[in-house]
């Protein structure tokens, strides 16, 4: 699976079977997408590489530890890694994504105009086992 960002600059790929999607609805996400929610996934470090753009990309770090990665050609947001094994992915990015959405997180701070789809898993804040949760979102679904 191939990604990349609105110019092009930055481009990345994503090997093995398709992640599934979870859709967050933190303030944070709220703002940066400027949406309601963000739709990410999060693979195993040994499924991604960068094809291009490494340099071009940029980062924004709040005090308590969201960090924000976009390409500074266009202002897309770009792939992060994190905790030196995962990655999470903005899966807007990627062409042609053959998945399903499986989980809603932070559901307890969603604006008041959102009205989410309930989904296998549905938590008011963030999952309690994000080890867990990555393996989940891993799974290898049966087509
Ligand atoms: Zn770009
Ligand atoms: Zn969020």
């Amino acid at each position: 699976m191939i990604g990349a960002c609105n110019c092009g600059s930055v481009s990345f790929e994503i090997t093995g079977s398709p992640p599934s999607v979870y859709h967050c609805y933190c303030t944070l996400c709220q703002k940066q997408g400027g949406t309601a929610s963000n739709a990410g996934t999060i693979v195993y470090i040994d499924r991604f590489r960068w094809v291009s753009g490494e340099s071009c990309i940029e980062e924004w770090r709040k005090d308590t530890g969201f960090s924000s990665h976009f390409c500074n050609v266009c202002g897309s947001p770009v792939p992060n890694i994190f905790k030196s094994q995962y990655v999470w992915i903005p899966v807007g990015l990627v062409e042609n994504l053959n998945t399903q959405a499986v989980a809603n997180i932070w559901l307890g701070s969603k604006p008041a105009w959102a009205i989410p789809v309930q989904l296998e898993r549905n938590y008011d804040s963030a999952p309690e086992d994000l080890a867990e949760f990555i393996q989940y979102l891993n799974l290898e679904k049966i087509a």
